[in-house]
């Protein structure tokens, strides 16, 4: 097969080794700097360039649109789609798994398990919207962040209203969520492709830190998970519409709640610490799911 890798970086580890996997496996593999890209809006013949060529023959593309990239990687995944060429994740899905708003909505419809959560964009009425979530302590969190950016702690109603305050004053949209204290500064990451949870991680936070996001200094070991975790990631990854996701999950009193629903699940972390080939995995589900014009509708996506 021809694959292209919508990646900003090759050096990037997940681009490395899935491009590695695809060679072992006998596939061609270019990776495809999203952002390099340019388009027509055609109805007959859509096409995408790239530094000066017509990109073409491409059996399925692997998306690894990065959070700064969203509108325009999205686009252009969008077009290969319109050109028939299969994408692991679908244009859509990955746009909705990038607004937490929409994707707690839709997980909520659905009946997943989530923590209480509020949102709010500039209200005054911030004590209000405190106890509408159940009061403090709860987790405010910034609508854009990401990798632990923009979330914060507020242990007492007083911290939760001055950083709402603050976070108000930098005119945000802000998510206020309650507090999940059972699952100390732990979650579990679920590497989820197609219908199976393939490997999961625990995550724990350095001392001192509530956040167990790597990138905030936090450890990651295998773990071993529920039925009940198992089945809530699965169907989360479903709802939102993705093949391969990360389905981050806190253990709380309550059974399992998803904290957040990630379209380009980083392989680094999670292939160290369980030793799992995940690259090859991703592979191998490309090559039994992969055909032409498998998009669902391009129209009534570019409806939706
Ligand atoms: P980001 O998108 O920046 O990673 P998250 O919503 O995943 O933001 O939050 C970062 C980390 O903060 C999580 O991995 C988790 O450890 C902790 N956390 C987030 N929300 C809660 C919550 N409601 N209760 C307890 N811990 C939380
Ligand atoms: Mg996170």
């Amino acid at each position: 097969m021809k694959i292209a890798i919508l990646s900003r970086k090759r050096e990037l580890y997940s681009t490395s080794r899935l491009v590695s996997a695809a060679k072992e496996r006998g596939h061609k593999i270019r990776v495809i700097d999203p952002v390099q890209c340019y388009m027509n809006i055609s109805v007959d013949n859509p096409q995408i360039h790239y530094k000066g060529e017509n990109l073409s023959g491409f059996d399925a593309v692997i998306p690894r649109i990065g959070a700064s990239v969203t509108f325009y990687g999205t686009a252009v995944v969008r077009q290969f789609e319109m050109m028939g060429v299969y994408c692991v994740n679908e244009s859509i899905a990955i746009s909705r798994s990038r607004d937490k708003l929409r994707s707690l909505q839709l997980l909520a419809r659905k009946g997943i398990g989530l923590p209480v959560s509020g949102f709010a964009h500039s209200t005054q009425y911030t004590s209000d919207l405190i106890d509408m979530v159940g009061g403090a302590p709860l987790v405010v969190k910034l609508l854009q962040g990401t990798q632990g950016i923009g979330v914060v702690l507020a242990e007492t109603h007083k911290a939760a209203e001055s950083v709402i305050g603050a976070f108000r004053g930098m005119k945000a949209n802000l998510l206020v969520q309650e507090f999940i204290k059972e699952s100390a500064g732990t979650d579990i990451r679920c590497f989820v492709i197609g219908d199976r949870v393939i490997a999961s991680i625990k995550r724990t936070a350095k001392p001192g830190e509530f956040r167990s996001n790597l990138h905030q200094g936090g450890s990651a070991n295998v773990v071993k998970i529920s039925p009940a975790e198992r089945s809530t990631a699965t169907r989360a990854a479903k709802i939102m519409g993705l093949k391969v996701a990360g389905v981050d999950i806190l253990r709380s009193n309550n059974g399992p709640v998803v904290m957040e629903v990630n379209s380009s699940p980083g392989l680094e972390g999670i292939e160290k610490a369980t030793g799992k080939d995940i690259a090859n995995l991703v592979i191998d589900f490309i090559e039994k799911n992969a055909r032409p014009e498998k998009t669902k509708s391009v129209r009534q996506k570019l409806n939706a």
